[in-house]
């Protein structure tokens, strides 16, 4: 589709034309089974072998052996989470945050009706986590604690080399899972910086293809397989190997980690302006997080007194793709968990926006939707039920 104005590459990002290009041939030249004994299989299975050297590389791993290639983010959580708790059945204590994605959450609400314990950490009014929270809830029977790099939602970044540090020196065999799918291609990733256990991604938040993920597993750390079958990934994953698509996360890392100075640097400048044309022209938008310590891409601003749905309508009309912090269940408007974690004012949390920008977002695209901005909320305003409060806000900021 032409003149789409893509600003939400935190749901999913384009495939880099580079990426497809170096899977192209695993389709109809190179598709033997990598398993196999012949020579036609050894072109694919040195792919394999080359593409897990650059997720090492990526991750800054000790060893290729601690890459599992796995078919996306949910999987990737689901292989950690489940794979260390069936390795410790006598430990039963679980913690983790109130804001992890629903891949993460909804396999800590079902074990938690297996008879786990479960502890949700909170964050605070700028989604910061609450670290005194997880010192305080480590215990004995603690196996596993599990927060996520950075929220999807507001791109904060949680410290996890001092979540590691806290977690080890109170319990030195808790593990630590890491849902690292929200930084990849954005911050650098060093597992042994940071002393994690487990850290998972997606491929198709940074520019491969959807149906493509990668899991870290430290060397230390014994982990249950939880696709059984053949041979295939040590034991750790079973079923014939995704070929085109791990040549395609492989080579998508190895950009990724090329344009890492970029993403700090340029895509940062433009969300930055983005950011600010917006809550310098709109009077009834807040940021809400405030400036903590993001990823350089995102960007998440609430529009007081009016309908998040309605902007995103209206930004779409004009070729925007954004998204909102809420989520329609049963015909509801429920309003995001995690900003509800962070108490974002009832006045606009229904009204919030998470744009994200990529390496390919361009200057006139940022331009073009600054200038969009402000007819839209003015008119969405007009008719909002909250005239009152709106004029004396209005008031306010003159
Ligand atoms: N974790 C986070 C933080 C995410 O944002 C997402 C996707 O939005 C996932 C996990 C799930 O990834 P996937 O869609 O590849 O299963």
């Amino acid at each position: 589709m032409n003149n789409i104005i893509y600003l939400d590459n935190n749901a999913t990002t384009k495939t880099d034309e580079k990426v497809l290009e170096a899977m192209m041939p695993y389709f109809c030249e190179n598709y033997g089974n990598p398993s196999s004994m012949y020579d036609f299989a050894k072109q694919p299975a040195q792919a394999i072998k080359e593409a897990r050297g650059k997720m090492k590389d990526f991750f800054n791993a000790a060893n290729e052996k601690e890459i599992i290639f796995t078919s996306c983010g949910t999987e990737s959580a689901n292989t950690a989470i489940r794979g260390v708790l069936n390795m410790n059945k006598n430990k039963r204590h679980i913690i983790t945050t109130k804001v992890e994605h629903p891949c993460v959450l909804n396999v800590y609400k079902a074990l938690e009706k297996q008879g786990y314990r479960v502890d949700y950490i909170g964050v605070n009014s700028q989604g910061e986590l609450n670290l005194d929270e997880l010192k305080n809830a480590i215990c004995e029977d603690t196996a596993l604690v599990s927060v996520m790099y950075a929220n999807n939602e507001t791109g904060v970044i949680f410290p996890i080399k001092e979540v590691v540090d806290i977690v080890k020196s109170k319990n030195s065999e808790t593990k630590v899972f890491v849902d690292a799918v929200q930084v990849a291609g954005k911050i650098k990733i060093d597992v042994q910086d940071l002393g994690v256990d487990l850290l998972g991604v997606s491929g198709h938040k940074f520019h491969a293809p959807k149906g493509i993920g990668a899991l870290y597993v430290n060397s230390k750390t014994i982990i249950t397989p939880f696709v059984i079958g053949g041979h295939q990934e040590r034991g750790l994953r079973a079923g014939t190997e995704n070929v085109p698509y791990i040549v395609g996360i492989g080579k998508a890392a190895e950009l990724a980690q090329d344009s890492l100075y970029f993403e700090a640097t340029e895509v940062k400048r433009l969300r930055d302006k983005l950011e600010k044309g917006i809550l310098k022209n709109v009077f009834n938008a807040r940021l809400n997080t405030g400036l903590t310590n993001r990823v350089p891409n995102t960007t998440n601003i609430g529009f007081e007194y009016i309908e998040g749905e309605l902007i995103l309508l209206h930004l779409a009309d004009c070729g925007i793709c954004a998204s909102s912090g809420s989520a329609c269940t049963s015909g509801s408007l429920e309003p995001s968990h995690v900003l509800r974690a962070m108490n974002v004012p009832f006045t606009s949390i229904h009204g919030s926006i998470r744009m994200s920008l990529s390496r390919f977002t361009t200057e006139s695209e940022i331009d073009y939707v600054i200038e969009k901005f402000p007819p839209i909320i003015e008119k969405l305003t007009s008719i909002s039920p909250y005239q009152e409060e709106l004029e004396s806000l209005r008031l306010s900021k003159i």
